[in-house]
Order: structure tokens, then C-alpha cells, then sequence
């Protein structure tokens, strides 16, 4: 059967998961590592996209043409936009849009040229079992990350959100930023670097698409602040735990 691809924004993350697959060997194409595998039975091919729009598409369509993925499912750390969206929730995208796309007046502002979308679905089935295994997770953070954790980073109440990411070249880390994206996309949960990208290929290929990304920061002036060690401390143990607990829920192939 056709791999799962689990793409990973973040080389912690990537380390996390290739820990957990007891039989990854590793392929180079176009300058980057694909790990092949399984985890939990399941073909898996694990992969760090690199940063930003560019990379990730690469990342994306050489996952679809050469390693014939049957689903990508995106994994990272997003800047929290909406007022409730805090550091240590969770979101799991419902739709992705590129805020730094405007081909306007040609085209409406967002709009992928040709494609007739600003908004691309993500895979309703992937994504629902993936917010069904993160709010189960973020019932009992302590219990994944250690108290010591949980009390250094205020993350007592994690929430599970799911609505609109969006993606662009650019790591927002201004309070002015952040503010006027919330301006134009009110309903933006959270902003990243790759994912609306992703959802693109895998529109342009009929694969389905999913993502998930903890939140990190809330992409305003104290944005830099302690990414690293969040990284390490909880997004790369949270994204391992929901694609772990994730993959258990599939019928694993003959
Ligand atoms: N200082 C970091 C920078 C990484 S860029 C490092 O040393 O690696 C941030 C990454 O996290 C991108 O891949 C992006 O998808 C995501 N991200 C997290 N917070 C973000 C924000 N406020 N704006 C844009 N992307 C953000």
C-alpha cells in the first residue's frame, strides 16, 4: 500500500518520529532526507518540508510523485492569531489560505490564479480523527509533558481549536503584524509558513491533506521568544503523541 507521508516543519519533531519507526531507511531527493517505514504497521514516509511556501510545495510534490502518498498530513508549530488562541493549544485546520497571495484586481485578493480558491479544504475524515486524538491528548497534558512542564509554560487548559490557518512567507513577530492580519481575516485562527502551500499540491493532485499545529507563540513582539525550547519541550512531543495515537486508529493494510 502507498505510504502515509507525515511532513514535519521542525527537525525535533522529525527526530521524535523517526525514533518511534523501528525500520527507517533513509532516500535523498532534491537535497532533502525521506525517511520509509512504518509506524504502527502503517507504510510511512517522514520528511522535514524546511520553511516556508517554496519548500514546503517541493517537499509536497516530490512526496506525491515519488514516493506516492496517498495522504500528507502536516505537522508544526503555527503564531496564535484569534484572541482565544493561546500558547500550548492546538489547532487542526478545516481550511488553509496563503495571506500573502493578492493577484488583485486581476484576481479576488487570496485567490490561487486559475484555480477559482483562496480557501482549500483539508480532508474531512483525516482531519476529525486527528481532533478526536488531540482533544483526548489535551485532556491530560501533565500526563505527556511532565508537570514541570505544564507549570513553566501556563499550559494547565490546552484547547483543541479547528477553523482557518494561514500561511505565508513571512514569521509574523510584530503585534502590529499580527494585528492587521486579524483585520483582514478575521476568522484566521493561527499563521504559519507552509501549510496553505501543501494544501495546494495536494489539491492540484487529488491527495488528501491535513494539518495539525500547536501553537507556539502569538506571533506579536514576543513572538522569539522561547520557540526553541517549546519546540523541544512540547509541540514535538504533542505532534508525535496525535500522529502516533492517530496511525493506531487505521486498519493496518494486508
Ligand atoms: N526561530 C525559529 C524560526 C522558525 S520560523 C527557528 O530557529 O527555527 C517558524 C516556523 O514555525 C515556520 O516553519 C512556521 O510555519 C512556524 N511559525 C510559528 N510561529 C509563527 C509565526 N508567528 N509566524 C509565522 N510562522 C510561524
Amino acid at each position: 500500500m502507498n505510504p502515509i507521508a507525515i511532513v514535519a516543519a521542525m527537525h525535533e519533531e522529525l527526530a521524535a518520529l523517526l525514533a518511534a519507526m523501528p525500520d527507517e531507511h533513509r532516500v535523498r531527493v532534491a537535497g532533502r532526507e525521506f525517511w520509509l517505514g512504518h509506524l504502527h504497521g502503517q507504510p510511512v514516509v517522514a520528511v522535514l518540508s524546511r520553511i516556508g511556501k517554496v519548500a514546503a510545495a517541493t517537499t509536497a510534490t516530490v512526496l506525491l510523485e515519488r514516493f506516492r502518498a496517498r495522504a500528507i498530513v502536516f505537522t508544526g508549530v503555527a503564531g496564535g492569531l484569534a484572541p482565544n488562541v493561546a500558547v500550548g493549544d492546538v489547532v487542526v485546520a478545516t481550511r488553509l489560505l496563503q495571506h500573502d497571495l493578492d493577484a488583485s484586481p486581476i484576481f479576488p485578493k487570496y485567490e490561487v490564479p486559475l484555480t477559482g480558491h483562496a480557501r482549500f479544504a483539508t480532508d474531512t475524515a483525516i482531519s476529525d480523527a486527528l481532533a478526536a486524538v488531540t482533544a483526548r491528548l489535551l485532556r491530560k497534558p501533565a500526563a505527556l509533558l511532565g508537570q514541570t512542564v505544564v507549570d513553566d509554560f501556563g499550559l494547565a487548559a490546552p484547547k483543541l481549536h479547528r477553523g482557518l490557518l494561514v500561511s505565508g512567507d513571512r514569521f509574523v513577530s510584530t503585534a502590529a503584524e499580527s494585528a492587521a492580519l486579524r483585520r483582514d481575516l478575521p476568522d484566521a485562527l493561527a499563521v504559519e509558513m507552509e501549510g496553505a502551500a501543501v494544501a495546494q499540491v495536494c489539491h492540484d493532485y487529488g491527495v488528501p491533506f491535513a494539518a495539525v499545529r500547536t501553537i507556539s507563540d502569538r506571533a506579536d513582539d514576543a513572538a522569539h521568544a522561547d520557540f526553541t525550547r517549546f519546540v523541544a519541550a512540547v509541540a514535538s512531543r504533542y505532534s508525535l503523541a496525535l500522529i502516533d495515537a492517530w496511525l493506531r486508529t487505521l486498519a493496518v493494510p494486508a
